[in-house]
């Protein structure tokens, strides 16, 4: 499988703007004065063996992630990121009436606003079925789209679009995939998803408080064992946890302890706070691989390893 992130950022888009852009541009044409930089290859090597984050910048589009097996895609959450997504699709060689498979964790804006802008919704006349676990999803999808906020309706659209209203916890095969929810604790409720192709897991589980750290067994279950755990890590601090009790989010610290009870391999920390500037997600990334440093006594057998998103990261499973 490959997980491919098209939105990362939490809650609203972030753009990096031109003060941070040039404090990046400073630090690296100051460091690259013994460079050639008129060799293209000195210059791509010298960006990709940069510190985190001066060559790079984490998360400015909301939640979209795309698991792709052979010809066979998932995509999960229509945050902003789905937009870039949809025109990489159309340059993919598009065909006209295909299926799209979305799943939707909920339908906070963060995670739907991506859906008006979506190419193969508007031009490429596809097939689209959206499922979800919450009720009238249609009609969630509906709202966004009244004149009230956004010029063109769903009916405008080129696509045929349906809408599949799943059970939580039960399993549907689409080709290779299996998928199963979870709930998560979250305002308006959302949904964890397992995904699975032969051996391999991914989870997405963003947009989950865990409100009781003295029960995470049922977390812990579901995502025994997976490849890869996208996690809601939000919050920098436990504190920052503790300050915004039942905004529905988590850290990166509570991610750590149940991904080692849980044997995951990967997590991978997603929905960054758009208060959050490069700096602070790397410094958080940094903390969060020193927790885990402490922690692994107590887990010799462990083979986790922890990655901050970035909108364009690609994971081969
Ligand atoms: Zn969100
Ligand atoms: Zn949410």
């Amino acid at each position: 499988m490959r997980v491919t992130f098209w939105g990362t950022r939490g809650s609203l888009p972030t753009p990096m703007n031109t003060h941070e852009f040039r404090i990046k541009a400073k630090r690296l044409l100051m460091n690259a004065v013994d460079l050639d930089l008129t060799d293209e290859a000195v210059v791509d090597t010298y960006l990709e063996n940069s510190t985190i984050p001066h060559a790079m910048t984490f998360g400015g589009n909301t939640p979209c992630v795309e698991i792709t097996e052979n010809d066979e895609q998932i995509i999960i959450d229509c945050g902003s990121g789905l937009r870039v997504l949809g025109h990489t699709m159309m340059e993919r060689s598009f065909k006209p009436g295909s299926r799209i498979n979305i799943f939707q964790t909920h339908t906070h804006w963060d995670h739907i606003m991506g859906f008006p802008f979506f190419a193969p919704a508007l031009t490429g006349n596809a097939d689209i079925h959206i499922y979800g676990i919450h009720p009238n999803l249609k009609d969630r999808f509906d709202h966004q789209m009244d004149r009230i906020h956004f010029p063109i309706t769903m009916d405008d659209m080129g696509a045929t679009i349906s809408f599949h209203q799943i059970k939580s916890e039960k399993t549907i095969t689409l080709g290779n995939f299996t998928i199963t929810s979870k709930a998560l604790h979250h305002p308006g409720g959302s949904y964890a998803y397992k995904v699975e192709s032969g051996d391999k897991s991914v989870v997405f589980a963003s947009d989950g408080e865990y409100n009781n750290l003295s029960n995470v067994n049922p977390y812990v279950e579901f995502y025994r064992n997976s490849d890869v755990l996208i996690f809601d890590a939000m919050y920098a601090t436990l504190e920052q946890t503790v300050e915004k009790e039942n905004y529905g989010h988590s850290t990166a610290v509570i991610g750590i302890d149940i991904a080692l009870q849980a044997s995951v391999k990967k997590l991978i920390l997603f929905h960054h706070d758009p208060e959050c500037d490069d700096s602070q997600i790397a410094k958080s990334c940094s903390d969060a691989r020193d927790y885990l440093m402490n922690r692994k006594s107590e887990y010799p057998d462990s083979k986790l390893s922890v990655v901050a998103s970035f909108d364009g990261l690609v994971i081969d499973v």
